[in-house]
């Protein structure tokens, strides 16, 4: 009896596979009232995905965040001061469909660039931070971009000031040739002179950091931070596995992956980055350091 039971229950199926599928009442509801998640594909209200930092409720995948959202998220509220607001993009090389590319992403995504800067506190500590848009062309580095992240951190030199720097990019800009790919050198040597003065850096890696930014300011963190599962890496890995013929290890460019060799310090989910950055910023302060001065050399 139950093989023919199996074997009728096999037809039913093959047969519901053919008919028409009805619609599900997702498909009616108003959009952008569920959200779903681009890793195990479920349907989530908005609402709660909203209320959970953009993390997804079923499977903890880590979905993009837009600039002014992490903000709110990791500094205290109403600390917030903008620097370098004013500065946009204007057309340097002439590249076709650049300039209307760029005042229909300002209207979309209220953005004059894909990077905003500006200084906070964070559990009461000073810092200078800069956080990327992935929204805006892919967060992709053009001289705008490289231009507003050293002010930034010539800013934390000149304060003294720490800085944190929130990272999601495709890399340089290619519309800009040649002046995108200058940036790498602007961001790097402004670093140089913040690290000379002694101040702290974090670097926070998030979904995806690739290119020209993984290449230069990402990469050079004193602490560097990653989100959960975020791509990092400077070419992709088709890109890789044509160059070099091989196929590539498993989790290749993940956060995961990235912490098990030794390039990233520490994986921080999102509701503890706030927390984990406030410590790290109380653990350099200048206090604290004097702190630790006196228990390295005691008075004898
Ligand atoms: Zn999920």
């Amino acid at each position: 009896m139950i093989p023919l039971f199996q074997e009728r229950r096999q037809k039913l199926t093959q047969f519901k596979a053919l008919r028409p599928r009805p619609k599900t009442s997702t498909a009616s509801a108003p959009e952008g009232l569920y959200t779903r998640c681009p890793d195990c594909k479920q349907d989530y209200l908005s609402d709660q995905v909203a209320a959970n930092y953009f993390v997804c409720p079923g499977c903890g995948y880590h979905m993009r965040l837009t600039a002014h959202g992490r903000l709110r998220l990791v500094a205290d509220k109403g600390s917030i001061r903008e620097l370098n607001a004013g500065l946009y993009t204007t057309e340097n090389l002439d590249f076709p469909g650049y300039s209307e590319k760029l005042t229909a992403l300002e209207a979309s995504t209220g953005l004059k660039e894909a990077v905003i800067t500006g200084v906070c506190t964070i559990e009461g500590h000073s810092t200078v931070i800069a956080v990327m848009d992935s929204r805006f062309m892919m967060g992709s580095m053009g001289s705008v971009v490289g231009e507003k992240v050293s002010r930034a951190i010539e800013y934390a030199t000149r304060r003294r000031l720490p800085i944190i720097i929130f990272t999601a990019s495709g890399g340089a800009r290619m519309q800009e040739g040649i002046v995108s790919l200058m940036q790498m050198a602007k961001t790097g040597n402004a670093l140089a002179r913040h690290h000379q003065a002694g101040l702290l850096y974090i670097s926070c890696l998030t979904h995806p950091t690739t290119g020209g930014v993984t290449a230069s300011f990402a990469s050079l963190g004193d602490i560097i931070l990653a989100e959960p599962r975020a791509l990092i890496g400077f070419a992709g890995p088709r890109v890789i596995e044509q160059t070099i013929r091989q196929t590539l290890p498993e989790g290749f460019q993940r956060s995961e992956f990235l912490l098990e060799h030794g390039f990233i310090d520490r994986i921080v989910e999102r509701h503890e980055m706030r927390a984990t950055l406030g410590r790290l910023l109380r653990l350099h302060s200048p206090s604290a350091r004097k702190g630790f001065a006196y228990i390295s050399h005691p008075v004898k």
